[in-house]
């Protein structure tokens, strides 16, 4: 008995088209195919579980096999298989419609998994990498008869009886001229590991050798012998696919090294997401240490359905900053096959996204909670992912509110609030604001840092990456009337102004006198003189740069929208010379030369003392200080 039939597709020139549109992808022909023996597989270990199929199940087990000289490679399952009638129906008529639609369709869409799954091309995409494409099948039911489909890529395909003996089925490619690279162990071993490592049901491929104990030899030494055994790639039952409470903390890390073999830190905490309702998702997110660029380009979330990879790239499924956690997400409710901009409008992707955003935040308040000594050191680690989510997400600030940390130069850690209650009494300046003073590198800044602290006042640290933007969010969310400053953008009177006012014991002509030559002794465009009341012990000289416009600068550099104007800007720094100090007297009754050079120095001082003073600068500031001595 033999059937010639011919495929009901219209276009007759469909495989050339779409051979040469999904070219770049074409590896996920392998994906598709283990992905379908292994439904089959589950199929009839489901049916066998409803007492609809009654004979022996077997060993399930998946194979995957190549043979470099024939140019096949085989894909066995010992699923439910297919009758002659079920291949008409599911190769011919559901696999091949899809292309159909696909050939009128196939200009928007924009990569290969799009239309793989939009157009039920999984079967079709064999013909990517075959000439010609055999199955050889066995229905589980009884009295079915093995069949034999063939089909040499064209719409045409026959049918006839078939060889299969054990239930499931064999889908054979054979592999034209120029996809030979996929009849290769190295090959195959490499596009299994990416799309089948977790895959419920074993997949083998090849063998490998282990070896095993082989008695002992005359000095009573242990034996080994090599052995071959089967090659099974994938864990079937990975992590994200148990309950929480079968899980020891062991597991998860353990869990981890397999889904990162290359990572070289542990991750901090973990998250495992189960839901069925309104949406099926599993999945176990980990919060790595802080990590390098090259870490969050390697080690990236990975995206399954139903344990059959799908992608890493998780850009509009997840949202986007909690793309700087690892781990597994799979769900079979996610859209995979449409479009970017689709996905991004999707209900179910939109409910996902605030979920996992709902479930990271509790996560992180329950362990902040639970243990804060442990929160507060790894607060380092995970500062920049949680500045980043409140600052991208106003579902996730409201939560963290609870729980993000501010850390002050002395390594205390507060929450916002307590932070709020601990300096609003003391750093509140006349007009009832409450100032946050903060510095962005303790070692630089430590002039300022220690003038503002002999006034009792608190610094924090903000030298995060996103601090800059993070002051700006404390201001607006963090209590009221906050504002931040950074140590070196003023004096200290001036970052927090009180109401009493130190008095200047110039004159005023001879404060006129002091700005002249200081603004002479200087003479730099980006210097702006001002002689100031300060207390006789602050420093005779400062050089501080505004907070606004700095911030504005610095925003600019990373990335604000808008602000690209203010990068263009030079820095604007101010000179207050302090009127009260006995070196600025002494500077103003010095003959001018004399004068001139000590106003010098001290303004040199001042550079240094914040890092400012450099190249032919400094040279000459030594040799002046050496003179001087
Ligand atoms: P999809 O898997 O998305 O339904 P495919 O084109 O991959 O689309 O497959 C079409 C149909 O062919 C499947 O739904 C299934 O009924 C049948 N089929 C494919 N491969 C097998 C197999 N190995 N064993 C049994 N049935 C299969």
């Amino acid at each position: 008995m033999q059937e010639k039939g011919s495929i009901s597709i219209h276009t007759e020139n469909i495989f050339p088209v779409i051979k040469k549109f999904l070219y770049s992808d074409n590896e996920i022909f392998l994906r598709e195919l283990v992905s379908n023996a292994v439904d089959a597989s589950q199929k009839v270990k489901r049916l066998s579980s409803l007492g609809q199929f009654q004979g022996e199940l077997g060993d399930l087990t998946v194979d995957v096999k190549f043979d470099e000289q024939a140019k096949t490679i085989t894909i066995s399952d010992r699923g439910i298989g297919m009758t002659a009638e079920e291949i008409k129906k599911y190769i011919n008529q559901i696999a091949f419609s899809g292309a159909t639609e696909f050939m009128e369709k196939f200009k928007e869409a924009n990569d290969a998994n799009e239309i793989i799954g939009r157009f039920g091309l999984g079967f079709y995409s064999a013909f990517m990498v075959a000439d010609k494409v055999e199955i050889e099948s066995l229905s589980f039911q009884e009295g079915a008869e093995p069949a034999h489909w063939t089909c040499d890529g064209s719409t045409s395909y026959e049918i006839s009886a078939g060889s299969r003996t054990e239930r499931g089925t064999d889908v054979i490619l054979h592999i034209n001229e120029e996809s030979t690279e996929f009849l290769s162990k190295s090959r195959l071993t490499e596009i299994l590991n990416k799309y089948a490592r977790f895959l419920p049901v074993p997949v083998r491929f090849g063998t490998r050798t282990e070896s095993e104990p082989d008695g002992e030899d005359e000095e009573g030494k242990p034996k080994y012998k090599s052995v071959e055994v089967d090659n099974i790639i994938n864990n079937t039952n990975p992590a994200w696919t148990k309950a929480p409470s079968e899980l020891k903390d062991e597991d998860y890390l353990a869990f981890y090294r397999e889904l990162y073999p290359y990572s070289m830190d542990e991750p901090l905490f973990w998250i495992h997401l189960n839901v069925d309702y309104p949406f099926n998702l599993t999945g176990i997110l980990y919060f790595p240490k802080v990590k390098n660029e090259m870490d969050i380009q390697r080690n990236k979330i990975q995206l399954y359905s139903r344990q059959v990879f799908i992608t890493d790239e998780v850009k509009d499924i997840v949202p986007e900053f909690l793309m700087l956690l690892q781990g597994v997400i799979d769900s079979p409710d996610i859209p995979l096959n449409v479009s970017r901009s689709f996905l991004q409008a999707d209900s179910n992707v939109k409910k996902i996204n605030s979920y996992i955003t709902k479930k990271v935040a509790d996560k992180l308040n329950e362990i902040f909670k639970a243990d804060r000594k442990n929160f507060e050191d790894k607060w380092n680690d995970i500062s920049l992912f949680i500045k980043y989510g409140m600052l991208s997400d106003e579902k996730f600030a409201e939560k963290a509110n609870d729980f993000c940390l501010l850390k002050n130069t002395e390594g205390e850690s507060y929450t916002l609030k307590e932070y709020y209650e601990k300096v609003k009494d003391i750093q509140v300046d006349k007009d009832g604001n409450i100032i946050y003073l903060y510095t962005n590198d303790a070692s630089q800044q430590d002039s300022f840092i220690s003038s503002v602290k002999a006034k009792g006042y608190d610094v924090l640290v903000l030298d995060g990456p996103l601090d800059t933007h993070f002051a700006a969010y404390v201001e607006q969310k963090g209590g009221e009337k906050i504002q931040a400053k950074r140590v070196d953008a003023d004096v200290v009177d001036k970052l927090i102004q009180k109401d009493e006012q130190t008095a200047l014991s110039l004159s005023e002509e001879e404060s006129k006198k002091a700005s002249d030559i200081f603004e002479k002794a200087i003479s730099r465009a980006d210097m702006k003189v001002e002689v100031d009341a300060l207390h006789t012990d602050d420093l005779p000289v400062s050089v501080t740069i505004d907070e606004f416009m700095r911030r504005m600068k610095d925003m600019a550099k990373t990335g604000g929208g808008g602000m690209g104007f203010y990068g263009t800007i030079p820095d604007n720094y101010k000179v207050t010379v302090n009127g009260n100090h006995p070196l600025v007297k002494r500077i103003v009754e010095s003959p001018d030369e004399e004068g001139a050079k000590l106003a010098k120095q001290a303004f040199d001082l001042a550079l240094l003392s914040r890092g400012l003073l450099t190249g032919s600068d400094l040279t000459s500031f030594v040799k002046r200080s050496v003179e001087m001595i």
